[in-house]
């Protein structure tokens, strides 16, 4: 009992998630799988990662990469979503956060459809190129894609200058 106990320490079975997870978190990981593998959180390419329930299955990024607790390790779908979400994160730093939310968060949350579908919408296949997520896509929606990101970028632009011309004491 005793040495059973002293060995479940020693491999760290009976330590709890949270504290596993700050012991391997490594904001230089790149690994997918040691996302999908943490109880809660771990890092991916410089950005937090955070198992959150409650998605509908369904996994979202806004800087920080919200992953599904049913994703497993070893899955390709669930490997192809670390990066995909990672994508959504340069897609963010591109565009600005006010810019995101309107040109990839609002769209992708009303979008219903599924599989390749899904991904070939411009705001998704624009993250699963980023990602470097290799994955069959629409004919063409890769082109419209980038056309898309291209048309949004101005905007940022516009809004930083407003809001340069706006500060008091400029
Ligand atoms: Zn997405």
């Amino acid at each position: 009992m005793t040495e059973k106990r002293g060995a479940e320490k020693r491999s760290g079975a009976r330590r709890p998630g949270i504290i596993n997870d700050l012991r391997n978190l490594s904001f230089k990981n790149g690994d997918e799988d040691k996302v999908l593998d943490a109880r809660f959180i771990s890092a991916y390419k410089g950005k937090l990662a955070v198992k959150k329930a409650g998605t509908g299955g369904r996994s979202f990024s806004l800087g920080v990469l919200f992953i599904s607790p049913e994703l497993k390790a070893g899955n390709r779908y669930s490997i192809d979503t670390v990066k995909h979400e990672y994508g959504h994160t340069v897609q963010l730093k591109r565009l600005g956060l006010a810019v995101y939310l309107k040109a990839v968060a609002r769209p992708s949350m009303k979008s219903k459809e599924t599989g390749r579908e899904y991904y070939s919408l411009p705001w998704e296949v624009t993250a699963d190129m980023l990602g470097g997520v290799e994955r069959e896509h629409a004919e063409g929606s890769e082109e419209r894609g980038e056309a898309y990101l291209a048309d949004w970028l101005p905007r940022r632009r516009a809004k930083k200058a407003s809001e340069m011309k706006n500060r008091p004491g400029c």
